[in-house]
């Protein structure tokens, strides 16, 4: 599961990666943004995974490929 950092005092958030690039974004923010002080409202939360939205390419290939392989079973047993 990926993980956003986001700034509540600024409204702004890291793009979703691992929760290490989310430290990473937060400390970057507080130094950069801030001063190096802690802003209001920081969190670090789950993110959504755009690579999981719908189905992907290779569950529908995967999908597929096990229906031609029954297809190919039924033919040649028969
Ligand atoms: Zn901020």
């Amino acid at each position: 599961m990926p993980y956003s950092y986001r700034c509540g005092s600024c409204s702004a958030s890291s793009p979703p990666g691992h929760y290490d690039d989310a430290l990473a974004a937060r400390d970057e923010h507080r130094r950069t943004a801030h001063g190096g002080l802690i802003p209001d409202g920081e969190s670090i939360t789950e993110a959504d995974d755009p690579d999981r939205r719908g189905l992907d390419p290779k569950t529908i290939a995967a999908v597929a490929g096990l229906g031609l392989l029954a297809a190919l079973y039924r033919w040649i047993t028969h």
